[in-house]
């Protein structure tokens, strides 16, 4: 499947699906909220938000709040289209590398679509992680 097979409509609902989802952002710390929205290969589309701890290093990213939503949605099978990532605050918010490379794990063909410098950019996975880690095969 290549990521031009998505139309135009499911462009749009992924982004107001993840527009949606920022005001659920649980993000007293930073007040960085963020929210994120994944396509999946069935035509489904799952939401996320960052969720903040007070231990900092608890804190999980909209993205894999998204995509680990969608995995208990539709189990391991799961396979990713696109994905969409929108912050409350104007200027760019691309997806940071641990969420790249967990989507990586279900959407390797994925497009990821995010605040760019000048307004939305629609990128493939590959080019934002171009050297994905993958276990060797087993023999
Ligand atoms: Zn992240």
């Amino acid at each position: 499947m290549t990521p031009q097979a998505r139309t135009e409509n499911e462009h749009t609902l992924l982004l107001a699906k993840a527009r949606e989802a920022v005001s659920h952002a649980y993000a007293p710390y930073s007040h960085f909220r963020v929210g994120a929205a994944v396509l999946t290969a069935k035509g489904n589309i799952y939401t996320g938000v960052n969720v903040e701890n007070a231990s900092y290093g608890l804190t999980i990213c909209a993205e894999r709040a998204a995509i680990f939503n969608a995995v208990a949605q539709e189990g391991p099978e799961l396979r990713l289209k696109a994905l969409a990532v929108i912050c409350e605050h104007p200027g760019p918010c691309p997806p940071c590398g641990a969420c790249r490379q967990v989507l990586a794990e279900f959407g390797p063909d994925a497009v990821v679509i995010f605040q760019g410098q000048n307004g939305l950019e629609e990128v493939p996975l590959f080019q934002l992680l171009p050297h994905t880690f993958n276990l060797p095969e087993k023999s």
